[in-house]
Formats: C-alpha cells, structure tokens, sequence
C-alpha cells in the first residue's frame, strides 16, 4: 500500500512512515487535483481531509476523505479504514523524506552524542537526505506509541 497525504495530514504521514509504510507528503501549497492525479500515476491512495475536494471529483477512485479532526483521531480512523499494521516495519523508513533506510557503516557510529552512541544496538542512515536514525529514547517513546495504537487496534471490534 503506497499514500499520499495532503498537507493538512503531515503528522499522520510521520505516524505511517514510521511504522514503515510508503508515504509521500505534498509539497506545500499543491494543487489538490495535480495531487489527486499524481496519486492515481503512482499507484498511491491519495489521504485528505478537504470534502469539497472531494465532492467535487468526477470520480473519487483513489481517494480516502477522512474526517477526523486532526492529531489522534486522524491516527484511529486512518489506521481502522486502512486496515494499518502499526508493527509492520517500524522504523524502516526515513521520518524525514520516506526513503528506505539502511544499515549505517561502523565510521557513523562517532556521529552520535558519546551518551547514544553506548546505548544504541542499532544506527541506520537515510542515502537520501543523510540523516541518522538510532534506537535511543525518542526512538524508544516513538516504538512505545505504534505499540500503543496497535493495542488499541485490536480491543476495538
Ligand atoms: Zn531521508
């Protein structure tokens, strides 16, 4: 499953991203119908908030409307109309640009702070925009949320 996430839903697309599914974010100030067809080129179900969009589509293939408010509601109705496994793959995508991540070489680990750089096992980087991605405490509160919403996946029926 590949996304597309409107502007308005950048924090989902963070949610998403880090439990590993494919997410695009528009650019700022995008044209919604440039969007909507850029979504259906690629393949990807095109997430938005803006029901006059919506409504206003010849033909909504491809084209998920929530209505949630925004923050934690968007994460609830996204996960429950989508169906998301927020165990998938976590952190295997970028947070930042959603390209794969890899495996850092061993000369990145003295990138880290001294602190992290003792208590992490794991460091991967993104060969897209270079950032690192290492299992320290914000990692670890970030697990602990896509834990928490799969949880809350399940006891719903
Ligand atoms: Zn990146």
């Amino acid at each position: 499953m590949k996304l597309l996430c409107d502007e308005m839903l950048k924090g989902l697309a963070r949610w998403l991203r880090a439990a590993g599914y494919d997410v695009e974010v528009a650019p700022d100030g995008s044209d919604d119908r440039d969007l909507v067809a850029r979504a259906r080129a690629q393949g990807r179900l095109f997430l938005t908030r803006d029901r006059r969009l919506v409504d206003s589509l010849p033909d909504s293939h491809g084209v998920l409307l929530l209505e949630c408010s925004g923050g934690e509601d968007c994460l609830e109705e996204a996960g429950r109309k989508l169906g998301i496994d927020w165990l998938q793959a976590p952190f295997s995508r970028c947070l930042a640009c959603n390209t794969p991540l890899q495996q850092a070489g061993i000369e990145r680990w003295k990138e880290l702070p001294p602190q992290a750089r003792d208590a992490a096992t794991q460091l991967r980087w993104c060969p897209s925009c270079d950032q690192l991605f290492w299992d320290g405490s914000h990692m670890t509160r970030m697990r602990r949320r896509l834990e928490g919403l799969a949880k809350d996946k399940k006891r719903r029926p």
